[in-house]
C-alpha cells in the first residue's frame, strides 16, 4: 500500500461493523490511522475507543451524552462534538481519506451525503442509504468523484469478482443464508420469538440486520443496494439461498462463466477489503477446509414464506420514494418486533400498509426523501399501535 497511512473516519464506531473495523485497524497500525469516530449513544464504548485509537475528534450523536464524553476525553486533547450534523461535517474534513459509513438505518444518509459531497472514499456498510436515496447518492458520488466501495459481504464479493473484468455482466447471483427460519414450516411463523429471530446461524451482526436477515428483508434491501452500486436492473439480480454462507455472492458473465468469492464468513474480510482496496492485506480469519466442508447447497427463495422479499422487489419496481417508505416502515416494524409489541409475521403487514398510504413521488428530491422517511415512520407507528 502507499507510504502514507490512510486516515479513516468511522460513522457508527460502536456498532457491529464499527467495532470490527477497529479490530482490523488495530492489526495494521502501519497502514491505517483513525481520524474521527462517531457513535449514536454508546458513550462509554466511544470513550474507550477514543482512548485506544487517539482520533483527532469524536462525535456523540445523542446530545444528552455530550458532557460525559467531553469530561472523559478533555485531558487527552481529543476534540468532542455532539449531533449527527457534526458527524457529517467532520467526515468531510480535509484530514480524512476514507469514511466508513456504518450507522444503522436511514440515520446514516445525511452524514454519508456530506462526506460524498466532499469527494471522500466511502466504504459503505449502511445499505439503507442506497435503498432510500439510491438515485441521489449515486448522482452526487459521480459529481464529486467519490468512489463507493461496498462493505456488505455480498456486494464486496461481487465487487471482488468484477476486478479486472471488462466483460458484459449477464446476471448477479446474490447469495442468502435463508436465516434461522429457512426450514421452519410456514404455519409456525406466527410463534417466532425475538430470541429465535436474533439467533442467526452464520453471521454475527447487529440486531436490526439480524432481524432483516430472518425476514429476508435484508436480501430485498441488498437487491436494491446491488442495483445501485453496480448499475444493473433488478431483473438481472437473482437471489440464491445458500445456507452455509461460504459463497458470498457470484457474477455470471455473457460467456456463461460464473465467478464466486468464497471464504469463511467473517465480516472483517469485506470491511478490510474496502479499507485496503485495491490491495489485499493479511487477516487471521479461519481458512476453508474443503474436505471438512464436503458440500455446499443451494435453493430458490420462498416468496410465500418470506413476503418481505416480494415487497422489496415490488417496491423497487415502483421506484421513486417507495423504497424509502418501505425502508422506513421496516425500521419501525423491526423495532416494534424487538420490543415485543408485534409478531414476526406482522412486520410485512406494517410495511405493506405503510406503502399503500405513501404519496408517490416519481423523482424525489433529497427533501422529498427526508419527508417520506418522516411521514412513513409516523404512518408505520400508527399501524403498529392499531394491531398490537
Ligand atoms: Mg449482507
Amino acid at each position: 500500500m502507499e507510504e502514507n497511512k490512510r486516515r479513516i473516519a468511522i460513522l457508527g464506531s460502536t456498532g457491529s461493523i464499527g467495532t470490527q473495523a477497529l479490530d482490523v485497524i488495530s492489526r495494521h497500525p502501519d497502514l491505517f490511522q483513525v481520524e474521527m469516530l462517531s457513535a449514536g449513544s454508546n458513550a462509554s464504548l466511544l470513550i474507550d475507543q477514543a482512548r485506544k485509537f487517539n482520533p483527532n475528534a469524536v462525535v456523540i450523536c445523542n446530545k444528552d451524552k455530550y458532557a460525559e464524553v467531553k469530561a472523559a476525553l478533555d485531558p487527552l486533547d481529543i476534540k468532542v462534538f455532539a449531533g449527527v450534523e457534526s458527524a457529517g461535517e467532520l467526515a468531510g474534513g480535509s484530514n480524512v481519506d476514507i469514511v466508513l459509513a456504518s450507522m444503522v438505518g436511514f440515520s446514516g444518509l445525511a452524514p454519508t451525503i456530506s462526506a460524498i459531497k466532499k469527494g471522500k472514499v466511502i466504504a459503505l456498510a449502511n445499505k439503507e442509504t442506497l435503498v432510500a436515496a439510491g438515485s441521489i447518492v449515486t448522482r452526487l458520488a459521480k459529481e464529486s468523484g467519490s468512489p463507493i466501495l461496498p462493505v456488505d459481504s455480498e456486494h464486496s464479493a461481487i465487487f471482488q469478482c468484477l476486478q479486472g473484468e471488462r466483460a458484459q455482466v449477464e446476471k448477479l447471483l446474490l447469495t442468502a443464508s435463508g436465516g434461522p427460519f429457512f426450514n421452519l414450516p410456514a404455519e409456525k411463523f406466527n410463534d417466532i420469538t425475538v430470541e429465535q429471530a436474533l439467533n442467526h446461524p452464520n453471521w454475527k451482526m447487529g440486531s436490526k440486520v439480524t432481524i432483516d436477515s430472518a425476514s429476508m428483508m435484508n436480501k430485498g434491501l441488498e437487491i436494491m443496494e446491488a442495483a445501485w452500486l453496480f448499475n444493473i436492473p433488478a431483473e438481472k439480480i437473482e437471489v440464491v439461498v445458500h445456507p452455509q454462507s461460504i459463497i458470498h455472492s457470484m457474477v455470471q458473465f455473457s460467456d456463461g462463466s460464473v465467478k464466486a468469492q468464497i471464504g469463511h464468513p467473517d465480516m472483517r474480510v469485506p470491511i478490510q477489503y474496502a479499507l485496503s482496496y485495491p490491495y489485499r492485506i493479511d487477516l487471521d480469519t479461519k481458512r476453508l477446509s474443503f474436505a471438512d466442508l464436503r458440500e455446499l447447497t443451494f435453493f430458490a427463495p420462498d416468496l410465500e414464506k418470506f413476503p418481505c422479499l416480494r415487497i422489496a422487489y415490488d417496491s423497487f419496481k415502483k421506484g421513486g420514494n417507495i423504497p424509502c417508505a418501505m425502508n422506513a416502515a421496516n425500521e419501525v416494524a423491526v423495532a416494534a418486533f424487538l420490543r415485543g409489541e408485534i409478531r414476526f409475521t406482522q412486520i410485512p403487514f406494517v410495511i405493506e400498509k405503510t406503502i399503500e398510504k405513501c404519496n408517490f413521488a416519481a423523482s424525489p428530491s433529497i427533501e422529498d426523501i427526508f419527508a417520506t422517511d418522516t411521514q412513513a415512520k409516523i404512518q408505520a407507528e400508527e399501524i403498529t399501535r392499531q394491531i398490537r
